[in-house]
């Protein structure tokens, strides 16, 4: 979308031996990130995910990166590394694989069983997968891939060394320095540190927290706040997180094992993805604590769990059907206690709010972020981050991952350890390595690529003008059937509106004006149907806006007959 580089244009041909950078999504939002690196006519793309709609997207089901600038060489693309399993990095994968379905898609076990099952959904089978561990050292074409053992809200995530004849990048992927993880996985900073001594040219670090002082608390804080919950509940918990969050999903299920209550998931995506979790060996469920939910409404309300979808608020998710007390089979009670164990991504604070409200109106209690310590960040804060930078003694920084105020903080933090040299570049902005230096290079376009229903990219920024508009003025409809051989109006004008308070009105004042305007129009010659068109729009709309100081849309229909 916009960047700070208005004079850009489209970037020279990269200079032999460079490294190129393009940025397709994820730098200048928190969403479908996806990055593109070239050298020596090879691509190697990294990550590829969704952004979810903002209210004033209506009607767009998911915003895909912008991979037109490199279209027509999807044929040189080596492979897609997939950093870690959360959409934001690899919802959108089936879309591109839609365009080419045999690029290798790399990542480790986990992410691709993850991204596997979305492929399977989306009917895509003959998919590459070649799956990586932490140390694995692999080449695709003129990439050289390490993979290094970061620490995030999902398990078995990774960053990834790039080494080119350019030198070498670093790319953080999503990582924070838990040093107490659930799984004892923590960020590999011994090999940080070893890649600092060989020389990173180029690192690209997560900025998500970089405005956040400090050091991210460890996911164990949680832990004794999660059994208080348990301890002070009379009746069933229904607990809300994202549906990748394995470690605090483990976290719940050994708290209701620990106070003799079962659980049972509800919503699909939690459901699938807790199976996968769970036959990967990721995901330990204690003995006989899981039961479906059928079997959970057999027992006494003290003794029930709900693991659910949607703490983001999102409005088909389980939880939002359960505060609208239409979902099938979960009723809240009053007494009941929510726990809403996850972050507030920004732009779902009114539907998160909505949620809780909804909830506590049944008379439920709800425990969230705002009022108790039920969860911790996935990324890394500034402290974090300071400390990365001083262990690897990068060359050049490239904050990815943010709002363009976080990448702003992470940059300062670089700068602040002494690095040199560090672009701040948003999506579409192309930075180049050569010679050790990253510099910007020139832009490509990169716009939000819509999807809706099955369209994809279909729908433009006017549709959503238009459809903001229709949702919030309305809409005035005029049929005029005019004499295709006289010129005069033979027919109509007819008017309808909708969706505002017009609706319904009869419009006589308006009618004559239309057909005297018609009337001119046709007498100065203008008989073509779009002019005439136009002239009803324009006779609508000084009337709307006269008398009722309202802007709907109008949509003029001239028939000839
Ligand atoms: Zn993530
Ligand atoms: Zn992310």
């Amino acid at each position: 979308m916009s960047h700070p580089h208005p004079e850009l244009s489209a970037p020279d041909a990269l200079p032999t031996g460079g490294l190129r950078v393009i940025p397709l999504g994820g730098l200048g939002e928190v969403g479908r990130n996806m990055t593109a690196f070239e050298y020596d006519g090879r691509l190697l793309l990294v990550d590829c995910g969704v952004l979810f709609p903002e209210d004033h997207h209506p009607g767009v089901d998911l915003i895909l990166p912008d991979w037109s600038s490199i279209r027509d060489r999807l044929d040189t693309v080596e492979a897609l590394v997939l950093t870690h399993g959360h959409e934001d990095h690899i919802g959108a994968t089936p879309y591109l694989l839609r365009e080419r379905g045999d690029i290798p898609l790399v990542g480790s076990e986990l992410t691709l069983a993850l991204l596997g099952s979305k492929l399977r959904e989306h009917r895509l089978k003959e998919t590459v997968h070649h799956v990586v561990v932490a140390g694995d050292r692999v080449r695709f074409g003129p990439f050289d891939l390490e993979f290094v053992a970061v620490n995030h809200s999902i398990p078995d995530a990774l960053a990834v060394a790039i080494r080119t004849g350019a030198g070498m990048v670093l790319h953080t992927g999503d990582f924070k320095m838990d040093q107490l993880p659930l799984d004892g996985r923590i960020t590999d900073l011994r090999a940080f540190a070893r890649l600092g001594e060989e020389g990173v040219d180029l690192f690209l670090t997560d900025s998500t927290n970089a405005e956040t002082p400090g050091f991210t608390p460890t996911e164990k804080s949680i832990t004794p706040v999660i059994d208080q919950v348990f301890r002070e509940s009379q009746q069933r918990i229904i607990v809300a997180c994202f549906a990748s969050h394995v470690h605090r999903v483990q976290q719940v299920l050994d708290a209701a094992y620990a106070h003799e209550r079962q659980v049972a998931y509800v919503g699909r995506s939690m459901v699938r993805n807790m199976g996968i979790a769970r036959d990967l060996g990721y995901l330990k469920v204690p003995p006989s604590v899981l039961v479906d939910t059928k079997d959970l409404a057999d027992l006494p309300p003290e003794r029930q769990v709900l693991i659910s979808t949607g703490s983001q608020g999102e409005p088909m998710s389980a939880l939002s059907r359960i505060a609208q007390r239409n979902h099938n089979f979960v009723h809240i009670e009053e007494g009941d206690t929510v726990l809403l164990a996850s972050s507030l991504i920004p732009g779902n604070e009114n539907a998160v709010y909505r949620v809780i409200n909804g909830l506590a109106r049944w008379g439920a209690r709800v425990v969230h972020k705002g009022n108790a310590q039920v969860h911790v960040s996935g990324h890394a804060s500034a402290g974090e981050l300071l400390y990365c930078y001083n262990i690897v003694r990068p060359r050049n920084v490239l904050p990815v991952h943010g709002e363009i105020r976080h990448m702003l903080a992470n940059a300062q933090l670089a700068r602040d350890t002494g690095v040199e040299n560090v672009v701040v570049a948003e999506d579409g902005v192309v930075v180049d390595l050569v010679d050790g230096v990253a510099s910007i290079a020139g832009k490509v376009d990169c716009g939000y690529v819509f999807v809706d229903g099955s369209s994809v990219g279909d729908i433009t920024e006017s549709d959503l003008k238009d459809r903001r508009i229709l949702g919030e003025e309305g809409f005035i409809s005029v049929i005029v059937v005019v004499d295709s051989v006289s010129g005069k109006v033979a027919g109509g004008p007819e008017i309808h509106a909708r969706g505002n308070a017009l609706d319904g009105s009869n419009f006589d004042e308006l009618k004559q004006p239309i057909i005297d305007a018609l009337d001119r129009a046709v007498a100065e010659g203008n008989t073509d149907s779009y002019q005439l068109q136009q002239t009803v729009r324009r006779v609508v709309g000084r009337w709307v806006s006269g008398t009722h100081r309202r802007r709907p849309m109008i949509i003029p229909v001239v028939i000839e007959a």
